[in-house]
């Protein structure tokens, strides 16, 4: 076999035991890097991950790629640029290329509030050591000459926010990355296993029931973002999650034309182009909560029209393909990361419209807090107990949401 072929996912075949150390729920991007930095940073290898259908078949596979760290607090600036720092570093780490690419983030702004927003956001960033500039329309022109700054001559660029660091990775890549290294280290990964059921005895998890029978485990954590609420539940916590559905397109693939991401903060779209040469554009979670991930009409043609108002030439392109995926979204837009009011039952959740960025470092500080039982600095304001302590992250102006 080549050194090419080696690299490519093919899982190794293994049976399902019925007794682990980890028990990992959910085979996306998260329940993957955790799956690794157990195996790769603690040695610790008799770890199942339990997907119900494919790797990466949730919200990993199906997310627009982007990696940033300009957020707008202080908890979460630092946890989401020590995951860039991470992802820079991660084709070499695992192996396998997983298409890292940093070209920035143009943020435009159309109104004085979204720039004052912006503004805030970029001292803070600086502060934390994170570049975020703030430029004026001349500017933002030498970043992205494509921009309209009339706005379709309704709503005129004033400004906007610039990220250099603003980076992509390729969404299978990453998955099949981790599932790879992982695998290699001795965990076992096992796809079409349902985990219908979570053990409790005592206040204390010690496995869980799946479509192929009991599995116990020393602990156990769910990963399994959109449908977080009805997994926890079968362990009787609960969570303050509301799944919503957010959609992207894509368009027929064009030379490369465009360089980095650029959103509107107020129109609350964003376009990127992708390595194949597709144009990819997102926009905002639906406003209602459903675990559907159907695709609608009206989120294709607002969208597009979106588009169009900052980036003209997007009105030549023909829309090929749209997609949707379920996005579990916490009251102040932040994740859910560490124990549970039940013994060896951790969460891995509120991964909302951010849990690809944030995969690498969700990953290893988990990995760290089950190897130790030290939650480590950087998650600590994470806490499922921050809503009962009132001590929530709000960051719905990162999130995209509001
Ligand atoms: C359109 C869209 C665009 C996005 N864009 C971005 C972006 O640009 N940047 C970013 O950082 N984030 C983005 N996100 C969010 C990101 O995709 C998710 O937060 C992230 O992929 C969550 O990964 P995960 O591993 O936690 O969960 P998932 O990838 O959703 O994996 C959870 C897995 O759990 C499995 N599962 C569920 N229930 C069970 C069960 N009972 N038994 C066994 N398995 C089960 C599912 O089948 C699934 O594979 C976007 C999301 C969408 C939908």
């Amino acid at each position: 076999m080549t050194g090419l072929l080696r690299h490519r996912t093919y899982l190794p075949a293994r049976e399902l035991r019925r007794a682990y150390d980890v028990v990992i729920v959910g085979g996306g991007v998260n329940g993957l890097s955790l799956a690794y930095h157990l195996a790769a940073e603690h040695g610790i290898r008799d770890v199942a991950v339990l997907e119900r259908a494919y790797i990466g078949s949730g919200g990993s596979g199906r997310n627009t790629q982007v990696l940033r760290a300009n957020y707008n607090t202080p908890e979460t600036v630092p946890l989401y640029a020590a995951s860039l720092a991470r992802y820079r570093g991660l084709s070499q780490e695992l192996g396998f290329n997983v298409q890292f690419s940093t070209e920035g983030e143009l943020d435009l702004c159309h109104t004085e509030d979204s720039l004052q927003v912006e503004r805030e956001k970029s001292a803070l960033n600086r502060a934390l050591g994170v570049q975020t500039d703030i430029l004026g329309p001349d500017e933002i022109l030498e970043v992205c000459p494509l921009v309209d700054l009339s706005g379709g001559g309704e709503l005129p660029v004033i400004g906007a926010s610039y990220h250099p660091p603003g980076s992509f990775a390729r969404h299978d890549a990453v998955v099949w990355g981790f599932a790879q290294a992982a695998a290699r280290r001795g965990v076992d990964i096992h796809q079409g296993v349902v985990v219908t059921g979570v053990q409790v005895d005592d206040h204390t998890c010690v496995g869980v029931e799946t479509s192929a029978g009991p599995v116990s485990a020393g602990h156990v954590v769910s990963a399994v973002a959109g449908w977080s609420t009805q997994l926890a539940a079968m362990a009787g916590v609960r969570l303050p999650i509301v799944t919503h559905l957010l959609q992207a397109f894509v368009t027929e693939p064009y030379r490369p034309v465009l360089r980095g991401l650029v959103s509107s903060m107020d129109l609350t779209i964003y376009v990127s182009q992708t390595t194949r040469g597709e144009l990819l554009a997102g926009a905002e979670i639906v406003p209602y909560s459903t675990f559907s991930t159907r695709s609608t009409f009206e989120f294709l043609s607002e969208a597009a029209r979106r588009s169009i108002l900052i980036l003209p030439f997007m009105a030549e392109a023909r829309a090929m393909r749209q997609w949707g995926g379920s996005c579990d979204m916490t009251p102040d837009s932040s994740p859910i990361l560490g124990p549970t009011p039940v013994d060896a039952f951790s969460v891995m959740a509120g991964m909302g419209t951010w849990g690809f960025k944030g995969a690498p470092i969700f990953g290893a500080t988990m990995a760290d807090s089950i190897a130790t039982g030290r939650v480590p600095d950087l998650i600590a304001p994470f806490a499922l107990s921050r809503f009962r302590e009132d001590r929530m992250v709000p960051d719905a102006a990162s999130a995209g949401t509001h």
